[in-house]
């Protein structure tokens, strides 16, 4: 048999790292010159630099033990902080703060909002935050902050995104504070950035991976299950056979290439790296801007992750995703009003665009996903693995193990094991797997 495996990010990745002893025909496709995708490192100045802040956390136990196997990481305690209208609080953000530093005219407006909250039917994040909290801290803090990233109104973003993010709805989530949103302590590599987990998994799987090969159309090959698939390569276009592709491929892209037009779009994001003449900028892993006016969403520090690169100096990346009102001068100025560094002090900039950075959970994304389900269901041989290619915001742990599952459903296909269907969302508090819609198999 031969397994089609498109990008080599994480999702691809791993899903050779499985593949790799089994009996079949792996081969590997990556458009880019290097691999690791959004989870890859950088060298810059001496320092190991990732695309914005990454850290593992898991509270599976076989699954850390199994990437902990992989590289070795250290566990490191959790700082990270919010700035908003000039003060700074924790992350993830405390009521009961809230309401102390911003007395005592917002924390009026807070306590009486969630006091007299109106229940509206829960449609939208807006609706959902306005149900637990009040429009006092929607419009303080979670309103603005996820206006910035999804550059939609707060009504248009669809619930489920809220339902991820926000769960302190009662007692029941404040126990459950050791979550994907509250960990206190993550791992990270001792060496080589997050990036060290790729790094890792092509070693073993460079004989199965190709470089600069482009996917640009896929079809059903006729009288058959498989697929017939054609790669941009700069020898020039070649075509390839396979009975079984694993995607990881921003899912509307895909769906574009095989003939299916979906309208689900992703937010871009331009990530600014700054070299401060300081040893260093904050104590914070990384810290948010949750302020409409500021550009930046979120900054790490690499050198608080683990100790590298020259002690005189630290390295600042700034994460923004409204592109359109970037400067370097408004990302340095906005530093400088935080007081994180003066402006004389930036050394050096670079700059990277991610152009899919961020799934957009508009109101159509719900339905989109569902048209979605009801073509894949009719292309069992098609796995889609990965953060665009799933449409969901995951983390490497996640994809990791979504990648081990997959691999296992594709060596033993008589199993009882069923694939995950398109757009099934791992639902980080239960650990449960949600699909949006019908279940493969029940459409
Ligand atoms: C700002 C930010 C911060 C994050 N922080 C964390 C974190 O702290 N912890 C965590 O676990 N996760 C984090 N993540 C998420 C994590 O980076 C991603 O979930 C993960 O890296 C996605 O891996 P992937 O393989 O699904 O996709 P990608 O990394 O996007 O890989 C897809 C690959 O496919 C290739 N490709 C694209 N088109 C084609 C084509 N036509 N043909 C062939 N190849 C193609 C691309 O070049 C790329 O290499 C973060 C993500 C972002 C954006």
């Amino acid at each position: 048999m031969k397994i089609g495996i498109l990008g080599a990010g994480i999702a691809g990745l791993s899903s050779a790292y499985f593949l790799r002893n089994s009996p079949h025909n792996v081969q590997v496709h990556e458009a880019d010159t290097r691999v690791g995708g959004l989870a890859r490192s950088f060298n810059w100045h001496g320092f190991d630099c990732d695309i914005a802040p990454h850290r593992l956390f898991t509270d599976d136990k076989e699954l850390l033990a199994e990437m902990l196997a992989l590289v070795p990481m250290k566990e490191v305690r959790r700082k990270s902080r919010i700035y908003l209208r000039g003060k700074w609080i924790q992350d993830p953000v405390n009521a009961v703060e809230m309401v102390l530093k911003f007395f005592p005219f917002t924390s009026y407006n807070i306590v009486r909002h969630f006091l007299f909250r109106k229940q509206y039917p829960e449609d939208s994040f807006e609706a959902l935050v306005l149900n637990q909290f009040g429009e006092g801290l929607n419009d303080l803090f979670f309103k603005p902050y996820s206006e910035k990233l999804f550059g939609i109104p707060a009504n248009q973003i669809s619930a489920v995104w809220g339902r991820r993010k926000i769960r302190v709805a009662g007692l029941r989530d404040m126990l459950r504070r050791n979550s994907r949103l509250y960990f206190k302590r993550f791992y990270y590599p001792m060496q080589n950035g997050y990036g060290a987990t790729c790094d890792r998994l092509y070693d073993d799987v460079k004989d199965l991976v190709r470089l600069e090969s482009r996917l640009v159309a896929i079809a059903p090959k006729p009288n058959s299950d498989g697929y017939i698939c054609r790669f941009e390569t700069p020898q020039g276009t070649i075509e390839e056979e396979y009975d079984q592709i694993i995607s990881s491929l921003p899912l509307s892209l895909f769906a574009k290439l095989i003939g299916l037009k979906l309208s689900l779009r992703f937010r871009p994001a331009r990530i600014t790296y700054l070299l401060v003449n300081r040893p260093r900028a904050t104590d914070n892993h990384w810290f948010y801007f949750a302020d409409k006016e500021f550009i930046i969403n979120r900054v790490a520090e690499f050198k608080n992750f683990v100790e590298n690169g020259p002690s005189d100096k630290t390295v600042l990346c700034c994460e923004v995703t409204d592109v359109d009102r970037w400067s370097l001068d408004e990302v340095v100025k906005e530093l400088a009003e935080a007081k994180i560094l003066n402006k004389e002090d930036v050394l050096d900039s670079m700059v990277m665009d991610i152009p899919h950075a961020y799934p957009v959970y508009d109101l159509a994304y719900e339905e989109q996903m569902q048209i979605a389900q009801r073509f894949f269901v009719n292309h069992p041989n098609i796995h889609h693995v990965g953060r665009h290619a799933q449409f969901a915001h995951k983390d490497i742990d996640e994809i990791f193990e979504e990648a081990k599952r997959i691999s296992t459903v594709i060596m033993d296909r008589n199993g009882a094991v069923q694939a995950a269907p398109v757009g099934a969302v791992h639902d980080a508090d239960s650990g449960a797997a949600v699909s949006l819609a019908s279940a493969r198999g029940a459409a």
